[in-house]
């Protein structure tokens, strides 16, 4: 089972991916998570996207659609995936449906996280005061105003695709963590 979560930043896509990962024993592919660990390491790929993401633009379709190609043939990645904060661009899903189809796979599922915007900078607030001193350089409140801005102008734009693929399911964001991962239990068990 191959699953999108989609929604804008801070609705709780990698909460919830990790939940589903140790539930289902399905592998979690955070495109966010793989540059943020190039930039750690000091990598050729890292020291090109660094700058990009600090100011919340998006990188390349070309990169990102890479990185998840370089995964989809591991073991991990047998049992199924959650996709987080991939793809964000209309170009991104149909790349990943190309690889996915040489791969034999298939999205079953794209989980859309309905939040309310003027809460998520709350929710931002929280776990910059989480992160004891070691906030993400993209979180604040400017650069997140302007990467919900690219999520409405490029990334929302995904969702007639997989509409006309029948994929489709919301789910109402803004409830507590449990009972979000219960209603997308009942979208996929
Ligand atoms: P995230 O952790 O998903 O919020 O991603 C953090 C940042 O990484 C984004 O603001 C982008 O700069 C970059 N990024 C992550 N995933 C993608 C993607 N699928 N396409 C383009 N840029 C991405």
């Amino acid at each position: 089972m191959n699953i999108i979560l989609f929604g804008p930043p801070g609705a709780g896509k990698g909460t919830q991916a990790k939940i589903l990962e140790d539930k289902y024993g399905l592998k979690q592919l955070s495109t966010g998570d793989m540059l943020r660990a190039e930039i750690a390491a000091n990598s050729f790929l890292g020291n090109k996207v660094k700058e990009i993401m600090a100011a919340g633009h998006l990188v390349s379709d070309e990169i990102v659609l890479e990185m998840i190609e370089n995964r989809l043939g591991r073991p991990e990645c047998m049992k199924g995936i959650i996709f987080d904060g991939f793809p964000r661009t209309t170009a991104q899903a149909r790349g990943l449906d190309e690889v996915l189809a040489q791969h034999g796979k298939k999205i079953n599922h794209v989980i859309v996280l309905k939040v309310d915007e003027d809460a998520l900078i709350g929710r931002l607030e929280s776990r910059i005061a989480q992160s004891g001193g070691n906030a993400r350089p993209d979180d604040n409140a400017e650069t997140l105003k302007h990467r919900l801005n690219i999520f409405h102008e490029q990334t929302k734009p995904v969702l007639p695709y997989y509409e006309a693929q029948g994929k489709l399911a919301e789910v109402d964001g803004m409830q507590g963590i449990d009972e979000v991962t219960a209603a997308i239990d009942g979208l996929i068990s």
